[in-house]
């Protein structure tokens, strides 16, 4: 709390003699923490490829310097790690550009069938080798909302991504685009996977949050798709509704 003397100068008969000025110094120090924790949560994870593709780069100038089948092996195994710091690298950028990006401007409209369309057309290639069908289910009528096409298109991919990599053994995700009863629009991405715990589901949108972190390593993920995800629904006043049954599979549905 801080207390404002004001001057006599100022001072007019009906004003009160202090002010007294509010400031919530709790929920800084929280955003503050949140920023560090981000900090450090980001290092550790370009660390840790870091560190091993020194430890290859060592190996392969010493002990494995005559052995043109290890020198293979770890040349691929460097290059997996690169990829992973690439990909990290891009989502970190992703992250600041948003937080950079101005309004949506109220004119701009999307046309969400299109949209669905091609990025089920660009995951074909990740779908058919993990032996998914991903199955559109449109409306009749044409479907358009206020948002950045370029930004949408990236919420469906992490999302249908998602549902491909982790409903993976269900073999199907079912995308669906309907208007809602209460006249909004809604995007509902369908996997018959094995389902997220209850515990987890409040938490998958923060940042390098992960259920399980090596099988998303393994396929993968750099735990920020879902922080991205919130971000932009944010810039578009849209909903992130999670519902998820072990066994049975999960529902992550964009309302707008
Ligand atoms: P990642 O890069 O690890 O995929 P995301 O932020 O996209 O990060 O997702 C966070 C975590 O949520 C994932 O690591 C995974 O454990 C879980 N998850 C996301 N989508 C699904 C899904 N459809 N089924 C089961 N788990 C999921």
């Amino acid at each position: 709390v801080r207390i404002a003397p004001m001057t006599l100068e100022t001072l007019n008969p009906i004003e009160p003699l202090f002010l007294l000025s509010f400031r919530d110094i709790s929920e800084l120090r929280r955003l503050d923490r949140m920023r560090s924790d981000f900090v450090a949560n980001a290092s550790h994870e370009l660390r840790t490829p870091l560190a091993s593709l020194r430890g290859f780069i060592e190996t392969l100038l010493g002990p494995a310097r005559a052995d043109p089948k290890a020198q293979e092996r770890f040349l691929g195994i460097m290059l997996d790690q690169a990829n992973r710091m690439s990909r990290l690298v891009d989502d970190l950028l992703s992250l600041s550009r948003l937080e950079l990006k101005a309004h949506i401007a109220p004119d701009q409209k999307v046309d969400l069938a299109p949209v669905l369309g091609h990025v089920r057309d660009s995951l074909a290639p990740l779908a058919a080798e993990l032996d998914v069908t991903i199955d559109l289910h449109l409306p009749e009528e044409q479907i358009l909302v206020v948002g950045d096409r370029d930004e949408l298109v990236q919420v469906f991919e992490n999302l249908i991504e998602n549902a491909c990599k982790y409903g993976q053994e269900g073999k199907r995700v079912d995308i669906y685009l309907r208007h809602t009863a209460e006249g909004g629009t809604e995007v509902s991405v369908v996997d018959c996977g094995p389902g997220i715990p209850t515990e987890h589901v409040p938490r998958l949108t923060e940042r390098f949050y992960r259920v399980n972190i090596e099988d998303s390593r393994s396929k993968k993920g750099t735990g920020l798709g879902l922080a991205i995800v919130k971000h932009i629904l944010t810039r578009h006043r849209a909903r992130l509704v999670v519902r998820s049954e072990l066994g049975k599979g999960t529902d992550f549905t964009v309302r707008f």
